[in-house]
């Protein structure tokens, strides 16, 4: 589970790709769901049946207090074994020993690029120092940023001489967000179909050749989204699928819909004269909706005489919906 909880954060990365909806904004988020109690949390992650969360935002630390909350929360409800790990620019001792004492497992830091190449006696070696001293495990996550391979390298020097558990390198991505800055920057997409930049691979093959024995992992967007979010969002439709619901091989949802006024008295219809199995629909009030399953649909829409659509969505908590087909 991704564990969004706060937008602030005191650093402006061009690269940062956090979406305007939560950047700088002190918003809570599970996955996509908002959070506005404990329990969404906890719903979240029993949805998507979660062994972990990474804690990111924004800086975590920024609101230190929640986020050691979380992972208590987390740990209370799930098991000390359910990891928790977090991303931060931050290095205050104070803040880490916090964490350390909420039981966080692992910490990332994403070291700022100007320290890349001065690494060594900045407060970053200090506080992965310290977070290593309280049992917590420390690595680093930085953008790949192509032209910077040879000051990357010097970070791996670096990482490796501290004995850190690794270093993961994120494909630098396009997003919504940062696109028109990346681009002033100059740089480009790797081709039409990715959100990647050019140059990310060969950097990263360069990388990856460092013959030290420290782990490095590159970390594409195409593996995010072809793995790590397909498989979440898979989980979580197995797991939120109704009886009348279709899930597809992508883990999206297919359904009829039917929506408006007067959707009681469209139930009873479809019960009483089309001979609709009722365990096979269902009123989707905040939706103001009535969904169906979707080869019964098809079959009774003709003869109800009002619109009827099936709907692919996301079982994600924003649910957002792919396609819509309207039925004759
Ligand atoms: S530290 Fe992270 S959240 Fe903050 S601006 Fe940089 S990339 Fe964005």
């Amino acid at each position: 589970m991704v564990l969004f909880v706060t937008g602030l954060c005191g650093f402006h990365c061009v690269y940062c790709p956090v979406s305007d909806e939560r950047m700088y904004r002190d918003v809570v988020f599970a996955d996509e769901k908002r959070v506005e109690r404990d329990e969404d949390v906890l719903e979240e992650a029993r949805a998507i049946r979660a062994k972990g969360a990474g804690i990111t935002g924004g800086d975590p630390l920024d609101v230190v207090d929640r986020t050691c909350h979380y992972i208590r929360l987390l740990k209370q409800e799930f098991g000390p074994g359910f990891h928790t790990h977090l991303y931060t620019m931050t290095a205050d001792p104070e803040k880490i020993r916090k964490l350390a004492d909420a039981g966080l497992d692992e910490l990332r830091f994403h070291i700022p690029p100007g320290l890349w190449r001065r690494a060594a006696g900045s407060p970053y070696e200090a506080a992965s120092r310290l977070a290593r001293g309280l049992g917590i495990t420390v690595g680093l996550e930085v953008p790949l940023l192509p032209e910077r391979r040879a000051d990357l390298l010097r970070l791996l020097e670096w990482a490796e001489s501290e004995g850190l558990a690794f270093v993961n390198l994120n494909e630098l991505e396009f997003s919504d967000a940062n696109y028109a800055r990346m681009r002033r920057q100059g740089y480009e997409n790797k081709h039409e179909l990715s959100h990647g930049v050019q140059g990310s691979d060969d950097a990263a093959l360069e990388i990856l050749a460092y013959p030290g024995r420290i782990p490095v992992h590159y970390c594409t967007s195409q593996y995010k989204d072809a793995w790590q979010l397909r498989a979440r969002i898979r989980r979580r439709a197995e797991n939120i699928a109704r009886p009348w619901d279709v899930v597809t091989e992508d883990g999206t949802l297919v359904k009829g819909v039917i929506e408006g006024d007067g959707l009681d008295a469209v139930m009873r219809e479809l019960s009483t004269t089309h001979g609709v199995p009722v365990d096979l629909m269902g009123l989707d009030a905040p939706r103001r909706r009535l969904e169906v399953a979707p080869w019964i649909l098809e079959a009774v829409a003709p003869r109800l005489g009002r619109a009827a659509f099936i709907v692919e969505e996301y079982p994600t908590a924003d649910a957002l919906e792919v396609e819509r087909t309207p039925l004759p």
